[in-house]
C-alpha cells in the first residue's frame, strides 16, 4: 500500500506515527474509500477517540468546580491549569496576571406576590446592584420585549420594577442570542437610565425549565445601577400570563445581596507547542477558564480548553511544527472579556499569524467559515477537505473569531471559526444546570478532530497569514 504525507515534512513519521498509521487505516478506511489515509486524515481519525478532552473537562469540573471571574475559585482553576498543561508536556506554560473589577453573588429570592403568591427562580446579573436590605416590593410593568419598553412613557418606567420579556428561540448557528440576548446586555441600563427602581427579564434562555440564565449586564457611565435580575422561562410565562388577565396588577417581592470587591486579581494561562520558524509566527487556539458561578462550567467554557489542549497535544505528538501553537486560556471573559483584551495589550507586538476560538459548548462542529488573507486561499480548501469527512460543510460567510480573540482580528489578524452546533447551547448557558453530564463524549471527540486538522494545517502552511509577516 502505497502512502503519501503531502501536508507534512517527513519528520511527522515518527515510529509511534507509523504505527498508528498502519492500524488506524482499517478505521479510516469508511472516510478515506478513495485512497489510502495519509497522516493527517490518520490523526484526524484516531482523535473521534479522544477521551484526553472528556477528561480534562472532567477533572477541571470535579477538582475546581465554579471558576467565577477574580475570584479564589479562578485562582485555583489557574494552579489547575498550570499543573494540567504541564503533565501534557506543553512548554512555557505561565499565567498572565491583571488587575480587574469584581462583582461576586449573594443572595437572591423573588416571589409574585400578587394577584396570587408564585416563588419564581431567579439569578441576579452581572453588575446589578443589591436591593435595600430585607428586599423590595413593588409593581411589576411588563413590557413583552424591547420595543414595548421604549414605546412606553417614562411616567410608566420612573420608580417601578420593569419586566421585559423577548421571543428567543434555538438557532443551530446562534445568532438568536445577539438578536435578543440584547434584553439583558442593555435592557438594565436602559431602564435605569429612565429611573426604573429594579428590573426583572425573562431568562436569555431556551429551555422551559425553572433554572434562571445570568450573565453580565452594563450600565452606561454616569447610570447608577438598580438591581437587575433573570426568572426563569416558566416564571417568566406566568407573568406575563398573569399581566394579560387584568385581574390586578402583578406585584413583586425582589432580594438581591451582590457585593463589588473592588479591584481584584485574574489571569491568562498560556501554554505553547514552539514552532520551528518563529519569522511563521503564531497560531492562537482560544479558550475561557473563568465560568459563572451557578455551575461548574462544563460547557461555558471548560470544554473549549479542553478541545484545544487535546487537540494542540495531537498536533505536537505528530512532530514540530512549523509555527507556534499558544493556547490562551483566558481569565474573566463572562464579565467583560478582561483576559481577552489584557492578552492583546500584552501581546500586541507578537507576531500572530491566525487566531481561533472554541467558546461555544462540547457539541460538533458542523461548519467552517475563514476570514484568512486572499494569497491563503488554498489553505482554505485543503483546512474544509480535511474538515468534510467529519460532517462539516463550509459557510460562505467570513468567520468572525470569538470574544477573547476579538482584540486579535480587531488588529487585522486572520481568524477561522470552527462553528460548534449551538440547537441546545442556550437550554444550559449561564444556568445552574451547565454540568459534566451534558458533554457527549463522541461530539466533543469531534471537536477535537476538527482542531487536529485545522491548527496542524495552519501550523504548518507554507502561505503567509498573519498581518505582520
Ligand atoms: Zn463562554
Amino acid at each position: 500500500m502505497i502512502r503519501t504525507l503531502p501536508n507534512f515534512a517527513p519528520r511527522a513519521r515518527s515510529a509511534a506515527l507509523a504505527s498508528l498509521m498502519l492500524s488506524a487505516a482499517v478505521i479510516a478506511a469508511p472516510v478515506q474509500a478513495q485512497s489510502a489515509p495519509d497522516a493527517l486524515a490518520v490523526a484526524r481519525d484516531a482523535a473521534l477517540r479522544d477521551e484526553t478532552a472528556f477528561d480534562f473537562v472532567a477533572d477541571l469540573t470535579s477538582q475546581v468546580g465554579p471558576r467565577q471571574a477574580a475570584t479564589e475559585a479562578e485562582a485555583r482553576a489557574r494552579a489547575w491549569a498550570v499543573a494540567r498543561l504541564n503533565a501534557m508536556g506543553f512548554a512555557n506554560v505561565r499565567v498572565e496576571e491583571f488587575q480587574m473589577p469584581t462583582w461576586v453573588r449573594g443572595e437572591e429570592t423573588a416571589s409574585i406576590i400578587s394577584p396570587r403568591v408564585q416563588p419564581m427562580a431567579v439569578t441576579a446579573l452581572g453588575n446589578s446592584a443589591a436591593t435595600p436590605v430585607g428586599g423590595m416590593e413593588g409593581e411589576l410593568v411588563v413590557f413583552h420585549d424591547l420595543a414595548a419598553f421604549d414605546a412606553a412613557p417614562d411616567s410608566a418606567i420612573r420608580g417601578k420594577i420593569i419586566y421585559i420579556g423577548h421571543d428567543m428561540e434555538r438557532t443551530q448557528d446562534g445568532s438568536s442570542y445577539g438578536a435578543f440576548g440584547v434584553v439583558r446586555f442593555t435592557g438594565p441600563g436602559r431602564a435605569a437610565a429612565r429611573g426604573a427602581s429594579a428590573i426583572v427579564i425573562r431568562s436569555v434562555g431556551t429551555d422551559n425549565h425553572r433554572n434562571p440564565h445570568t450573565g453580565n449586564t452594563n450600565f452606561p457611565a454616569g447610570v447608577t445601577p438598580i438591581p437587575a435580575a433573570a426568572v426563569s422561562n416558566p416564571d417568566a410565562d406566568l407573568i406575563e400570563r398573569m399581566a394579560a388577565n387584568g385581574d390586578g396588577p402583578v406585584r413583586i417581592r425582589l432580594n438581591l445581596t451582590p457585593r463589588n470587591l473592588g479591584q481584584q486579581t485574574s489571569g491568562n494561562v498560556i501554554a505553547e507547542v514552539p514552532g520551528s520558524d518563529p519569522s511563521a509566527g503564531i497560531v492562537v487556539a482560544a479558550c475561557h477558564l473563568d465560568s459563572w458561578d451557578l455551575a461548574t462550567g462544563a460547557i461555558d467554557d471548560g470544554a473549549g480548553c479542553a478541545i484545544i489542549a487535546a487537540a494542540a497535544q495531537r498536533v505536537a505528538a505528530m512532530g514540530q511544527p512549523r509555527r507556534t501553537i499558544r493556547l490562551l486560556l483566558a481569565g474573566a471573559e463572562e464579565v467583560g472579556v478582561h483576559g481577552g483584551r489584557a492578552y492583546g495589550v500584552a501581546h500586541a507586538h507578537d507576531n500572530h499569524a491566525v487566531a481561533l476560538e472554541s467558546d461555544f459548548g462540547a457539541d460538533r462542529v458542523w461548519r467552517v467559515s475563514f476570514k484568512l488573507p486572499a494569497t491563503a486561499a488554498a489553505l482554505n480548501t485543503r483546512i474544509a477537505n480535511y474538515l468534510a469527512p467529519l460532517g462539516i460543510g463550509r459557510s460562505n460567510s467570513p468567520a468572525g473569531g470569538g470574544a477573547d480573540i476579538g482584540a486579535l482580528a480587531a488588529a487585522g489578524v486572520p481568524v477561522i471559526d470552527l462553528e460548534q452546533d449551538g440547537t441546545r447551547y442556550f437550554d444550559i448557558h449561564h444556568t445552574p444546570d451547565d454540568t459534566l453530564d451534558k458533554i457527549d463524549p463522541q461530539q466533543i471527540a469531534q471537536n477535537v478532530a476538527a482542531w487536529v486538522v485545522t491548527l496542524s494545517l495552519l501550523a504548518n502552511a507554507p502561505e503567509t497569514l498573519g498581518p505582520g509577516q
